[in-house]
């Protein structure tokens, strides 16, 4: 038989359904490779065996008696920010301890709703906050790619690292994951893989360890255009238990990626052109536009004049938001406690040892952000900032479907070559962070290799809850790339 774990989402549940392998089946194949892979590249951090067994015993069953979900049968990770009820949920944070749910969060809900089932929680950067996975609690994830016969190990990106890992190497089908400054597409487009940020509010956010409230979204990470479209339909959807979440109805996904995008402006900002950008990258994005001009669209240039605040912004209001969202780790309600000389003295001690130094550092930014005598000066300037950012998009949306830009300013890099030096980490976010701050749907898909061999990723954004053209553009984007480049399996 084929490698069962080398199937997109879309053949398994097709081969599902068609019986030539049952749920069961599917299950242990990734349960064997996880059990070979993770010791090196340390994606997973809870490993639910038993239940992914159960799990697909049943689907298996549903599916025969033919009440198959959408979803049914197939194995997913789970990014340890998402609230699991019954298994340990700890955002990869030393401060949450063994802390484990009493419930389960609405878009994981929702997964298993449409007969998902879960074989574990995914490694990420602590609390999310991180570009390359290294800020974890639980030790930084090992990309499956190499450069060249290099054997350095390489970052799989951040936060969403155990994601991107996790996919690329064909441990599970798809995995959530989340994205507040580039999350979800920074990842993707570091492993090879397929990730949609949706517009702020389609994913519930209820049962997400919240980082930045504002800018937090959930999204899948995938192995194509079309498996990202199937995930997102299951995790999306309005939810009363967020105030932010979109009572808007949601769109057929799936049958977005297959739109002809003949006649779509698609538009190219000028500003996404940065000092010291990789020539590589420039040709990537010169080919993105030819294969977009082949499948019928037209390009058009267009000014987003803001872009350049973009990355102060965020890492002001980011940090702003963590510092408040962050105040209720005190070890009195969850996780970890260190006890101190008195009460003060306990939250002290509990959230030094607790937090790690980036999470520590976001903290002490975010309250000095904030604090009195300076609100005015950062704070609220970044709110107005961001208001600015908006309007460019909003702007260049009335004469354009969608914008073509590069996922990232370079390919995946080293562990330890960015880690001590946090400014040039945050640069990995540049083309990134815009979509968060204006709310807007973007993804990321591969779409070459350097020359080193690692992938590249392409960027397609679009207008609030217009996934549906970014899932069109990206699809045509994806079918001219033809982008067949797989990690060589060097740990089994
Ligand atoms: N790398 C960005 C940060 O460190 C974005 C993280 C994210 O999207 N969660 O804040």
């Amino acid at each position: 038989m084929t490698d069962l774990t080398a199937l997109t989402l879309a053949e398994a549940l097709d081969g599902m359904e068609k019986k030539l392998f049952s749920s069961a089946e599917l299950t242990n194949a990734f349960l064997d490779a996880i059990d070979k892979a993770n010791p090196k590249l340390n994606a997973f951090v809870v490993v639910t065996a038993d239940r992914a067994r159960s799990q697909a015993k049943a689907s298996d069953a549903k599916r025969a008696a033919g009440k198959a979900g959408p979803l049914e049968g197939a194995p997913l990770g789970i990014k340890d920010l998402f609230c699991t009820e019954g298994v340990r949920t700890t955002a990869c944070s030393g401060i949450l301890g063994e802390f484990t749910p009493t419930y389960e969060s609405t878009v994981t809900a929702n997964l298993f709703r449409d007969g998902a089932l879960m074989l574990g929680k995914l490694n990420m950067d602590e609390f999310a906050m991180g570009s390359s996975n290294e800020t974890s609690h639980f030790g930084p994830v090992v990309s499956p790619w190499r450069r060249g016969n290099d054997d350095a190990k390489l970052t799989p990106g951040g936060s969403s690292g155990g994601s991107a890992a996790a996919v690329s190497a064909d441990l599970c089908l798809g995995a959530t994951a989340t994205d507040t400054g580039g999350s979800i597409r920074q990842p993707a487009a570091f492993t090879g893989t397929v990730g949609i940020k949706p517009t702020y509010g389609r994913c519930s956010r209820w049962g997400i360890v919240a980082f930045a409230s504002s800018l937090d979204q959930a999204g899948p990470i995938a192995k194509s255009v079309e498996d990202a479209a199937m995930l997102l339909q299951s995790m999306a959807g309005h939810d009363p238990k967020d105030s932010t979440s979109l009572p808007n109805a949601l769109p057929d996904f799936r049958a977005a990626t297959k739109r002809s995008i003949k006649g779509m402006k698609i538009g190219v900002p000028e500003e996404y052109r940065v000092d010291g950008m990789p020539a590589e990258i420039e040709a990537l994005w010169q080919q993105g536009i030819q294969w977009a001009k082949d499948a019928g669209a037209e390009i058009v240039p267009i000014s987003l004049k803001h872009t350049k605040y973009a990355l102060p912004t965020y890492y002001i209001v980011a940090p702003a938001e963590a510092s408040s969202n962050l105040a209720r780790y005190d070890g009195m309600r969850y996780g970890a406690r260190v006890a101190g000389k008195d009460l003060t003295g306990t939250y002290e001690q509990t959230r030094a040892s607790g937090f790690g130094r980036e999470v520590q550092r976001r903290i002490l930014i975010g309250t000095y952000v904030l604090s009195a005598g300076y609100y005015d000066a950062y704070y609220l300037r970044a709110q107005k900032v961001r208001q600015r950012i908006a309007q460019d998009f909003r702007d260049a949306f009335t004469t354009v479907d969608a914008i073509l830009t590069p996922a990232t300013p370079s390919a995946s890099f080293a562990l330890g070559e960015k880690s001590a030096d946090p400014v040039a980490m945050y640069l990995n976010d540049i083309f990134t962070v815009t979509a968060n701050l204006a709310g807007l749907p973007a993804i990321a898909l591969p779409a070459a290799t350097d020359a080193q061999g690692l992938p590249l990723g392409l960027q397609v954004i679009g207008k609030a809850l217009d996934e549906e053209s970014v899932f069109a553009v990206s699809a045509a984007l994806e079918k001219a790339a033809n982008f067949r480049a797989k990690p060589s399996k060097w740990w089994m």
